[in-house]
This record gives structure tokens, C-alpha cells and sequence, in this order.
């Protein structure tokens, strides 16, 4: 017997996961150490690698992430448009922005401590001897002046180009201001600008709903040459920094969401996945923008007015899962070394690992540069990094993961603290469902 009932999106996206995982190690098992092989067609012999692996699942995959990432500005300027204008008292915006950078800064600290703790317990690095194969160029931390004075776009324009989330932010902010003190030549162009919103999420849902395929294309890609022979030294590395990524998502979060509102934490869990999968097969919290910001709107029932500026602002200033890293590795790498840090050390840690969080846009790996700064400022060698630069692909995924999740939980925080928030959509297992079932036949229409 059939039913009609279709399969929820993040069943697919498991699904396109799974089947890509399995069919790269097929792929691996049958081709190993990056090798061809070559299929005798009656016409044409046929390459595996290059008409598959780097054909049609790395064309599939690049143009799912690039597709994401394409609609980020624009989705950003325009919805944190809307959301500016469409609160009635733009005076309030000092007050969400502080609540908003100020949780995000405590959530990154709380993650570093604890990523170091747990380090410094376990000690992953003890008694390993390893030879850094890898050398990285190393670049300063921005200094906070810096950072203020950079958040200031000269030329809006190239900040679009360039993606700068925070100039971006900047500029949108500012100009919803001018639009809500414009009169009604500003609630003409907010007219527009809504009907733009309406539209660019139109088209996050459609991309929403192919992704089981892109995210299929990337899984098949990667894993068809991810070695887990690289694991020998840093399991323990490995295994500690998934640890305290996944007890920051499933007991820091939810006890965080629990005590500052009071709401159930295991619906926020499992409203989370679909966003967390993205985030997790793109290895990007920035590309998983319109995705984050789609489900903390119609899923969690944040107001637009308050997730619009929280959820971009958190892709950028706020990496609690890469603090993580960045803590179990300068632990890592520190006993590998010899090195003995100080207390002062530690606190440095904490400090430049969120400074250099703030202004860097979450993109795949973008962690370990920042790790570089990290290691610059307590003298600890950046070659370090070429130690654990080959278990980190998998560790970026689910970093991502856990970043976007704070981010959410961050935007729910402020929401229901500012009023701007609907428990009913929040309650409502079924909320949001309508955006993840697109019927592509009426495109025809
Ligand atoms: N890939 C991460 C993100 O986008 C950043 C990082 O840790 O490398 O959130």
C-alpha cells in the first residue's frame, strides 16, 4: 500500500548524504591513492575519475555551493533591509545589537575554555612525535581599531563584490534607518524591497530543495579521496575535538536555550537538522546563510526583524565550533612542541581566537587560518598546523554544523527577549514544512 505522504527534506538530504558517502568509498576501494580506471566502451574508453569524481559530482557539487552563495548578499541586504525598516523603533537596534554581540562573544569564550579544558585533561599531544610535512603562511590578528574602522565600507558596491558580511551589514543597516526616516518615499521602496524579499526566498526554497543532489555530488566527491589513514597520531586530536563540538551543541545550547527562555531545547535540536546538514555538507556556515536565516524565520518563528541582522552577523562574528578547534589544537600542538604555555597564555588564546573569528566569513577551512594568528601571538610554531591539516576536512563539516547552531539559538535568544518571536511557529512540528515541499510543475504555469 502506498502512501501519498512525501519525504521531509531532511530525510532526502540524509539520504543524498548516505548514498554519496557509500558510492565515494566504492569509488576509493576501486581506484585508490587518487589512481584511474578506465572503462573499454565500445566507442570511447571511459575514465571514472575524470568523467565521474571530477566531472559530474564535482560540476554538481561546485554549482550547488556556488548557487547558495550566489544568493547571500543579496538575500542579506534585502531581508536586513526589511527587517530594519520594519521595526517600529529603529532606537532599539543598539540595544539587540548589543544583546546580540554580547551573547555571541560569552557562547565563543565558553567553547574555547571548555575546548582547552578538556584538551589540557586528555592531552592529545603527549608522548606524539611528528614531523610537520606542511608549511603555512602565517597572518596577524586584526587589532580591534582595525576591525571597528573595517566594518565601515567606503564603497558598498565592492563590499557586494567582495561578499564583506560585516560592511554589507553595515551599509543595510544605515540605509533601512534612512528608509524608516524617509516618510513615505521610504515606504514606497520598502514596498519594493519586501517584494524582493519574497521573491530571493522563493528562490532559497527552490535551492533548498535540490540539494539532496548537491549534497549528494559533494559527499561522492570528497570521499572518494578522503584517507583515513592520516588519522594515526591524531585520533585522539580527532575524537577530543568532536567531543566538545557535539557536547557544546547537545548540552551548552540546550541548557543556554533552556535557562535564558525557558523553551524545549529538543525541538529546537530537531528543527536544527536541516540547516545543520547543510552547514555540514558545505563545510560553510556563510553558504548555509539563507538556509539558517529561511528556518529561523518560518521554522523557529523568529521575527524577520531580528533574525535578519543575527543570523549574518553570527556567520561571521561567530565561530563557537572553530574556538573549539582552535583550542584543542594550540593544546595539541603545544605538547607536541614541548612547549609550556602560561595561564597568560591560555587567556591570549581565548582573546585572539575571538577577535579573529570577528570579520573572517565562515567559508571551508577558514579556521585554520585563523589558527595561524593564534599560534603567532603565544609564539607556538604555525608549521603546526600541517600536523592535523589532514584530519580536518571532516572536523570543518562539523564545525560549520555546530556554528550555525549557535548562531540560531543566539537569534531565538534576542528574538524572544525583544517580543519578536512566535512560540506558536516554534511549537508547531509542522511549521516551515510548506518551504521544503516546492512543486516544481507550477514553474510551468
Ligand atoms: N568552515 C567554518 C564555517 O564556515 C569555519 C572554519 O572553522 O573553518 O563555519
Amino acid at each position: 500500500m502506498s502512501t501519498n505522504k512525501p519525504t521531509s527534506l531532511t530525510t532526502r538530504i540524509i539520504i543524498g548524504m548516505v548514498a554519496g558517502i557509500v558510492l565515494g568509498q566504492i569509488l576509493q576501494l576501486l581506484m585508490p591513492d587518487g589512481s584511474d580506471l578506465v572503462i573499454p566502451l565500445i566507442f570511447a574508453d571511459l575514465s571514472l575519475r575524470g568523467f565521474f569524481v571530477d566531472g559530474l559530482f564535482n560540476v554538481g557539487g561546485e554549482i550547488f555551493v556556488a548557487s547558495l552563495r550566489m544568493l547571500v548578499v543579496p538575500l542579506v541586504f534585502v531581508s536586513l533591509i526589511c527587517g530594519t525598516c520594519s521595526l517600529k523603533d529603529t532606537t532599539k537596534l543598539g540595544r539587540i545589537g548589543g544583546k546580540t554581540i554580547t551573547l555571541y562573544l560569552l557562547t565563543t569564550a565558553i567553547a574555547i575554555t571548555f575546548a582547552m579544558t578538556i584538551a589540557l585533561l586528555v592531552g592529545p599531544g603527549e608522548g606524539v612525535n611528528m614531523a610537520a610535512n606542511t608549511t603555512f603562511a602565517s597572518r596577524e590578528a586584526p587589532s580591534l581599531a582595525q576591525v571597528f574602522i573595517q566594518m565601515f565600507p567606503s564603497n558598498p558596491f565592492a563590499a557586494f563584490a567582495e561578499g564583506n558580511m560585516l560592511q554589507v551589514i553595515v551599509f543595510a543597516l544605515l540605509f533601512g534607518i534612512a528608509m524608516a526616516l524617509s516618510g513615505e518615499a521610504g515606504q514606497r521602496i520598502a514596498k519594493l524591497f519586501e517584494d524582493l524579499n519574497a521573491v530571493i526566498m522563493r528562490l532559497v526554497t527552490i535551492l533548498m530543495n535540490l540539494a539532496p543532489y548537491g549534497v549528494f555530488c559533494l559527499m561522492a566527491t570528497l570521499f572518494t579521496d578522503l584517507s583515513l589513514n592520516t588519522f594515526g597520531n591524531l585520533i585522539v586530536y580527532f575524537l577530543v575535538v568532536l567531543f566538545v563540538l557535539l557536547t557544546h551543541a547537545f548540552v551548552t545550547y540546550p541548557i543556554i536555550l533552556k535557562v535564558l527562555t525557558g523553551l524545549n531545547p529538543l525541538i529546537f535540536l530537531k528543527k536544527m537538522r536541516t540547516t545543520a546538514l547543510f552547514a555540514f555538507s558545505t563545510a560553510s556556515s556563510n553558504a548555509t546563510i539563507p538556509v539558517t536565516l529561511e528556518s529561523a524565520t518560518k521554522k523557529m518563528g523568529v521575527n524577520n526583524s531580528i533574525a535578519s541582522f543575527t543570523v549574518p552577523l553570527g556567520a561571521t562574528i561567530n565561530m563557537d565550533g572553530t574556538a573549539i578547534m582552535q583550542g584543542v589544537a594550540t593544546v595539541f600542538i603545544a605538547q607536541v612542541f614541548n612547549v609550556d604555555l602560561t595561564l597568560s597564555d591560555y587567556l591570549m588564546v581565548i582573546l585572539t581566537a575571538t577577535l579573529a573569528s570577528i570579520g573572517t566569513a565562515g567559508v571551508p577551512g577558514v579556521g585554520l587560518i585563523m589558527l595561524a594568528m593564534v599560534l603567532d601571538q603565544v609564539g607556538l610554531p604555525v608549521e603546526g598546523i600541517g600536523l592535523i591539516i589532514g584530519v580536518d576536512r571532516l572536523l570543518d563539516m562539523t564545525r560549520s554544523a555546530v556554528n550555525v547552531t549557535g548562531d540560531t539559538m543566539v537569534t531565538i535568544v534576542v528574538g524572544k527577549k525583544e517580543n519578536q518571536f512566535n512560540e506558536e511557529i516554534f511549537l508547531d512540528e509542522n511549521a516551515g514544512k510548506d518551504i521544503e515541499e516546492i512543486d516544481f510543475h507550477h514553474l510551468k504555469d
